[in-house]
Formats: C-alpha cells, sequence, structure tokens
C-alpha cells in the first residue's frame, strides 16, 4: 500500500512543490478521487473502508518527502474531492445510518448552522506535578487527552499549559438536505460536521456544499447508550449550482410543450392549484404566477439586479384555509420551504446570531426559510408572528434580496433570492374593510409595501357561498363520484415539471404593445393618487413580473398585450379589494401601505400625531418645523400639504410657535 502512495504523490510532484511555495497560505493537496481510482483501484477501496490508516498512510509519505517550505514542521492536510455518486459514495443525509461509522463518503448539504472559529489544541503540553517532566500529547479527538503516565517517574498527575501547546482551527457546522432533492413537502434531515484548519472559514450559512469525510459518533454526555453522529471533515466544497433539477425526459418535455399549446392551459393550471379548496380563483392564479417568476437575471445599467422574483401576502381570518394553500404550495412548487413565522424550529426566516452550545457558548449563525429555499419559493405561515430579528432583516430580504448581519464581529451578506408567499391574521381576529390595513395587522407600512400582492381574505356571510364552500369541503370527505372533481387537471408530477422547464427555459420580453399597456394602466394608476408618494415605480415593476410570469406560462419568449392585461386584471382585482376608499369613491392606493387615507380629516390627524410624538420625545418639549416635514414625508404626505395643514393647525389655534420653527400645543 505504502508505495503505491508513494508512486502515486511522486506524480503530483509539481502541485507538492507549488504547495511548498506558498505554505502556510495554501495547506492541503486536492486529489480526485476519480484519478486516484484510475491509478490503483485497490488503494482507492481501502480508502473508502478505512479512511484513518489510508490517510495516515498518505500524511506520511508525505511528511517524508521532505517537501521544502519556510516552517520546519509543515502540516500539509490530503483532501480527497469529488466521490463518484453512482457508486454509493456520495450519500443523501437521511442515509448516512450508523452501518457507515468509519467510512469515508460525501454528502450534500446546505449549511444551516455554523459557529465561529474556535481553537483547539492539536497538540497539548503537560508537564508532571511531582517531577517536572514535559510531555507533547497529541490530541485527536474531542477529549482533551493527558499521557497514561510520566515516563520519568510512572505517575499521573498532570498540568496542561495552555501557552506551550500547539492549537489549530476548528468550526462546527450543520448542514441539512438540499430542498430541491426533496419532494412534495417533505422535512429536511441534517447532520452535524467538524472542519479543523485550512477548511475553517471557507463557507458559510447558507452554502450549498459537498462534504467528504469520516462519520464519526460522538458519546453521550452522561452515561447513556445512544451517540451521537456527525461527520469529520477531510473537504469541503462549495457548488454554485442546485443540486438536482428535476429530471426531464424527452416524453416529458413532449407533453411540457403539448400542454403550452392548450387554449385551456392557463385554466387547467390555475385549476391545477390547491383543487381542494373552493373559490379564491384570483389568488390561486397569483400564485400561480409566482411560481412561474418573472424574467430572471434582469440587470440595470448600473449592475444591480432587479428581482424576478415576486411575493404575495394573504390576509385574512382564521379558518379561511390560508394555512392549507400554503401548504399546498409547498407541495407542487419545484423548490420551496413551508414555516411558520414564528418559526418551530426556531431557525427563523432570515439569518439570526445567537450564543449557543453548539459553538462551546460562542457564536452562531443559522440560516433561514429565505436562505434556505434560494432559487424556489418560501411559504410563511403566521408571517405576523415572525421575530423582531426577522422582521428588520425582512425588508432587505424581499427587496434586495439579501440579509445582513453585523452582529458580534460577524459583517456578512447572505444571497436570498427567494419568493414568499406569506399569510397573517388580523389584530383583532376580524377584518374591517374600512380601516388601513397596516392598522389591523402587525406589519409595518413599509414591509406591506413590498409585496407585489396583497390579498385580503374575508369570511363574508353570505349564505348561497356558505353552501358551495360546505357541499365542497364534504366532497372531499366522501369518496366515489364527487372526489373526481377535485383531482388537479394537470397531475401534479408533471405541473412541478412544468414549472421547472419554464423557469430554466423561459426568459420572456416584453413587446413594446404590452410595454405601453402596462404605462397606461400605470399612469392612470398615478393620477388617481396623486398625491402621494406610495403608488411607486414598485408598483409597476410588480406589473412588470407579473406579465412576465404569464408569458412564461405559456412557455412563451414574448410578452403580449394579453399577458400585460392578465397582469392589470389581477392587480386591479386585488387593488379593488384592498385599496378602494368608501369616503373617496375610488382607488386609494395609500389604504395599502400608509397608515393614512389621504381624505383631509385624516391627513390633520397625522400631522397632529407627528406633532404630538415629536413633543414628547423632545427635551425641550416642542417640535421642529424641520422634524414635523421631515415626518410626515415619511408617512406619504409632501411638504406642500403638510405646510399647510401645519399652518391651519396655528391658524385654528390647535398648535402656536412660541418661537421661530418651534410648534407647541395648546393646553386644553
Ligand atoms: P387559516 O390558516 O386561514 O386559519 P386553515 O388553512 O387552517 O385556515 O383552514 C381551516 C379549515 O377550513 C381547513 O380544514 C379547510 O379545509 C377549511 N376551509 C376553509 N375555507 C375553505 C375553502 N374555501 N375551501 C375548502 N376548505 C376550506
Ligand atoms: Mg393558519
Amino acid at each position: 500500500m505504502r508505495e503505491k502512495i508513494e508512486s502515486f504523490l511522486k506524480k503530483k510532484t509539481d502541485e507538492i512543490n507549488e504547495l511548498a511555495e506558498f505554505y502556510p497560505e495554501k495547506k492541503a493537496l486536492y486529489i480526485d478521487y476519480t484519478d486516484l481510482e484510475r491509478f490503483d483501484h485497490e488503494v482507492a477501496e481501502e480508502l473508502i473502508q478505512k479512511p484513518d490508516e489510508v490517510i495516515s498512510l498518505f500524511d506520511e509519505v508525505l511528511s517524508g518527502m521532505n517537501i521544502p517550505t519556510m516552517e520546519e514542521n509543515p502540516r500539509i492536510h490530503v483532501r480527497f474531492k469529488n466521490l463518484p455518486k453512482e457508486r454509493g459514495y456520495t450519500l443523501m443525509i437521511r442515509d448516512v445510518t450508523s452501518s457507515y461509522i468509519g467510512r469515508f463518503m460525501a454528502v450534500e448539504g446546505v449549511v444551516n448552522r455554523i459557529s465561529d472559529i474556535l481553537p483547539k489544541v492539536s497538540v497539548a503540553r503537560f508537564y508532571c506535578n511531582r517531577c517536572g517532566e514535559g510531555h507533547d500529547e497529541i490530541q485527536s479527538t474531542r477529549f482533551l487527552t493527558e499521557p497514561v503516565f510520566c515516563r520519568n517517574c510512572r505517575r499521573k498527575d498532570f498540568r496542561f499549559v495552555p501557552d506551550e501547546s500547539e492549537w489549530t482551527d476548528v468550526q462546527r457546522l450543520q448542514i441539512q438536505e438540499p430542498l430541491e432533492l426533496l419532494e412534495g413537502g417533505e422535512e429536511a434531515r441534517q447532520i452535524e460536521v467538524w472542519a479543523e484548519d485550512d477548511l475553517t472559514g471557507e463557507v458559510t450559512a447558507g452554502d450549498k456544499i459537498i462534504e467528504t469525510g469520516v462519520m464519526r459518533l460522538l458519546p453521550p454526555q452522561k452515561r447513556g447508550s445512544v451517540y451521537r453522529k456527525f461527520l469529520e471533515a477531510n473537504f469541503l466544497e462549495s457548488v454554485e449550482k442546485e443540486f438536482a433539477e428535476l429530471e426531464i425526459s424527452k416524453e416529458e418535455e413532449k407533453e411540457i410543450k403539448k400542454l403550452s399549446k392548450d387554449p385551456r392551459s392557463y385554466e387547467k393550471i390555475i385549476n391545477s392549484i390547491a383543487p381542494s379548496i373552493y373559490g379564491y380563483k384570483e389568488i390561486k392564479e397569483a400564485v400561480a404566477l409566482q411560481m412561474f417568476g418573472g424574467r430572471y437575471g434582469k440587470k440595470l445599467p448600473d449592475g444591480t439586479s432587479v428581482r424576478s422574483d415576486m411575493h404575495i401576502l394573504l390576509i385574512g381570518e382564521p379558518g379561511v384555509a390560508k394555512s392549507r394553500l400554503l401548504q399546498y404550495i409547498n407541495q407542487i412548487a419545484p423548490k420551496s420551504i413551508y414555516v411558520a413565522g414564528k418559526g418551530t424550529t426556531g431557525a427563523g426566516l432570515t439569518v439570526t446570531a445567537e450564543r449557543d452550545e453548539f459553538a462551546e457558548g460562542a457564536w452562531t449563525l443559522k440560516a433561514g426559510a429565505l436562505i434556505l429555499a434560494g432559487g424556489g419559493i418560501a411559504c410563511i405561515d403566521e408571517f405576523d408572528k415572525m421575530s423582531t430579528e426577522d422582521r428588520s432583516a425582512m425588508h432587505e430580504a424581499l427587496e434586495q434580496q439579501t440579509v445582513s448581519v453585523a452582529k458580534a464581529g460577524i459583517v456578512a451578506t447572505f444571497k436570498a433570492d427567494t419568493a414568499v408567499l406569506a399569510a397573517a391574521n388580523p389584530k383583532f381576529s376580524r377584518f374591517d374593510p374600512y380601516k388601513p390595513l397596516s392598522e389591523q395587522f402587525d406589519i409595518p407600512a413599509t414591509l406591506l409595501s413590498r409585496f407585489d400582492l396583497i390579498f385580503p381574505i374575508r369570511d363574508i356571510l353570505d349564505k348561497e357561498q356558505d353552501k358551495e364552500i360546505a357541499e365542497h369541503i364534504l366532497k372531499i370527505h366522501r369518496t366515489g363520484e364527487g372526489i373526481k372533481d377535485l383531482e388537479p387537471e394537470i397531475p401534479t408530477e408533471l405541473l412541478r415539471k412544468y414549472v421547472a422547464y419554464a423557469r430554466r427555459n423561459i426568459h420572456p420580453v416584453l413587446s413594446d404593445d404590452a410595454a405601453e399597456k402596462i404605462k397606461e394602466f400605470y399612469i392612470e394608476l398615478r393620477a388617481g393618487s396623486k398625491e402621494t408618494v406610495m403608488a411607486t415605480p414598485r408598483q409597476l415593476e410588480a406589473l412588470v413580473r407579473l406579465s412576465e410570469a404569464s408569458a412564461k406560462m405559456r412557455l412563451s419568449n414574448t410578452v403580449t398585450v394579453s399577458d400585460a392585461e392578465r397582469a392589470i386584471a389581477l392587480t386591479e382585482f386585488v387593488l379593488r379589494e384592498i385599496a378602494y376608499d368608501e369616503s373617496l369613491g375610488r382607488i386609494d392606493i395609500d389604504r395599502i401601505v400608509s397608515e393614512h387615507p389621504k381624505s383631509t380629516r385624516d391627513r390633520i390627524r397625522v400631522v397632529e400625531d407627528i406633532i404630538n410624538g415629536l413633543i414628547a420625545a423632545s427635551a425641550e418639549g416642542m417640535a421642529s418645523f424641520d422634524d414635523i416635514i421631515e415626518e410626515a414625508k415619511s408617512r406619504g404626505l409632501d411638504r406642500f400639504t403638510a405646510e399647510g395643514i401645519l399652518s391651519e393647525l396655528k391658524n385654528k389655534g390647535v398648535v402656536f410657535e412660541p418661537r421661530h420653527g418651534r410648534y407647541m400645543l395648546t393646553e386644553g
């Protein structure tokens, strides 16, 4: 065996010399497993069965080669990659069972937890307390091991001296099964990984990696017989791509194309979304569009990318099948995750940094749903109940599709290119169509405005509709005749592949006519709410995304007028549902995002509110003119309007101006 390894490593002389030149920046010799296998089948097989022995032979041979480095005792690691999948050397996490103890294997996963880099003793220096003899003890396990007895006085009484010991970096991570490898809402399994030395700091939360290493066991803390398994990493490789894209055969591709030519394809797709849920045609349409997404990879001239994912929020009373719908989408979307806002796993939605036992009391970063579902859909239930940490990260996550963490010395940005389908319950269980949304939901207006479409679902008392829902629900619970119309028109497996195919291959571009159509509608919208800053270009982008998704649904690379019309119809539906201002008798976008509709009375209240707030917050008990205007602007009132109201309030004697530019409230 040794000779074989020697001659194998001889062939790597160039790489080894290069390594020597850059040591200790470079510390590892990378070996492609298939190379080794081609060189000698036996060594390769032995590596899989007895990795500890084979790797230490490699180490010995390497150190015997007298590699010329700046340091006297270079610690060069031999790292193996590219273990062939076909022969079962690359496993799913769930398949790493106890029969693999001590075996060499590769595992694919997404990093969902990662600790700080921690120091670990590699060679511990001990002194005998009786005779003072010094001992160096190589540490190979996770527990500090003392010499068996003193080589000088034969007794066993030592003290450990950290300063004179050798240390190496370690990092603990946890990886979970990539969501795209799971089918229909399966739970992702996870496993712990230990990385040492040059492998530390190489990957971060949310990274997709292939880990090569040895499966080991961790004894229980107290006496017990249940051990914990973990992987000791030999190599960690970041991969950019999805692990497994849904495979689409030639036949399936034919079927997909045939379906796209069906004049009823659009309808069929929508009918195949949650057929057991009655009604909600527009919601189902929107969610279907969301699965397809807008055109991916659009960039502005300055290089920033425009998001192609659309976000949808369902808000409504309990028991209207919101959770059901989310779970359904989780089943059919090619890549998705379902979580409740108050994550049961505690992993949260974005990224959390915590001190915990996972990192021996140091910091751990945990990747939440939006990171793990990158490139897919995150179905977030009870969105109103998310943690404060998530709430503040959510603005950035939804718009820029990144999550930044600046905490505990960690400054990092994570990618979160995920479409969000969220559901929320109103604060006071009943939903009031006359009150602005942000007053009824524990979701700040600024966050609401990040959603492309918001659907309010009301549990309206309607005998006719109740009867139909009842019949529909009862059908589910019966077998026989009725059940047939609850089957999706398109089988779920085909629909998943249809969506995956479109997402991968179709990149629709707006036609001139479609662009013109969208522009007209947008201008009309703006005109309807001309004083607000809230009917923003965001809405315009949302319209474009919806139109593109509509084209993708037909597998067309051109966005036509009819795609634009579909997007407009859906947007109008939502606006009518949500933004129709009874007192104005027309749509008012402010109702969605602003806490204050634009009727004059309400605007006056806003300014009063602002003054009150500023006075309460200031030491001198006065509100400054500049602050009032600034605050008013942030609440959607332009400067001109705010100034007008302020002088009106002064004229009426509600406020007075004791000093120039300083306002107080008149008592009483
Ligand atoms: P929510 O999350 O909105 O509180 P759920 O998703 O938990 O509601 O749904 C509650 C129950 O009501 C479900 O079992 C669902 O079957 C039923 N239900 C409510 N509305 C409908 C509907 N339109 N069609 C079919 N079932 C419905
Ligand atoms: Mg629910």
